[in-house]
């Protein structure tokens, strides 16, 4: 066996409160595409980023024309084999908590508890008024957009209507963050998985746990800033080494 691969298998026996964060690579094998891969989402598709989507009618809709072009994909997608692994070790007991970057609820579609998955950047499966956050299904708004492309406005307060995710340059949700980052102080081993982790703050959570203590594996693709910081960085695909590992 590889000694990457053997020093993961030990440190996940070894572990009892393992802690996994994750990012969009860990869905690119359910046929979601990630951010910063080459032919990733950044390429196609300059993020609106919260200050542009308050100020222009314009980027609301274009943002509305993505969320429903995406659904397509979103609908369709199922959790793979790196989704399948976590769930198993959470069944286990050994996984106490997993925190994702992804808004794709794959997670719970693979059997972890909703209690268990802490979205700190939200969840794309409804809607929220920015305002008073009163809460719209995609159907209603689905059905208001297909005419002409009117933009969901609140039946409350009038306030702008956005999916229940966090934009670049959006306030930070206080619930998650707090969950997240007690999640990595009771953690004794912390696995990155599939995050650039150059998105700032989560990003920073990695380092909260190392800092107490935890181990810091990190499972990507590519480099990323916080390897230099981790017991072990494994540059693999995600599906495979977490089914082996996890198999072994
Ligand atoms: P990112 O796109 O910045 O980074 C993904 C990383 O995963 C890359 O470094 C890439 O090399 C790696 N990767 C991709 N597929 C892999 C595989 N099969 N095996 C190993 N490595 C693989 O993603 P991020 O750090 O999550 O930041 C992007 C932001 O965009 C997130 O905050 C998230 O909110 C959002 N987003 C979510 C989804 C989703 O919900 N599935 C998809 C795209 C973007
Ligand atoms: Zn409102």
């Amino acid at each position: 066996m590889d000694a990457d691969l053997a020093d993961f298998t030990k440190l996940i026996e070894e572990c009892q409160k393992i802690v996994v964060f994750t990012g969009a690579g860990i869905s690119t094998e359910s046929g979601i595409p990630d951010f910063r891969s080459p032919g990733g989402l950044w390429e196609k598709n300059r993020p609106i980023d919260f200050s542009e989507f308050i100020s222009s009618e314009e980027a609301r809709r274009e943002s509305w024309r993505r969320k429903f072009a995406m659904d397509s994909v979103l609908s369709k997608a199922e959790p793979n084999k790196g989704h399948m692994a976590i769930s198993s070790l959470y069944k286990s007991g050994r996984v106490t908590a997993v925190i994702t970057q992804n808004i794709d609820g794959l997670h719970q579609s693979s059997g972890i508890e909703d209690e268990d998955v802490i979205e700190v950047h939200g969840n794309t499966t409804y809607a929220k008024c920015l305002d008073c956050h009163s809460r719209y299904e995609l159907d209603y708004i689905r059905e208001i957009f297909a005419d002409n492309e009117t933009l969901p406005i609140c039946k409350q307060c009038n306030g702008i209507v956005k999916t229940a995710t966090i934009s670049f340059g959006q306030a930070m949700p206080v619930n998650e963050m707090r969950q997240a980052e007690l999640a990595a102080y009771d953690s004794d081993l912390f696995i990155a998985i599939g995050s650039s982790l150059v998105v700032y703050p989560a990003a920073e959570i990695p380092l909260l746990a190392k800092q107490r203590g935890a181990r810091l594996v990190i499972l990507n693709r590519e480099p990323t800033p916080l390897d230099e910081y981790a017991d072990l960085v494994l540059r693999r695909e995600i599906g495979d080494t977490l089914d082996f590992v996890t198999k072994t």
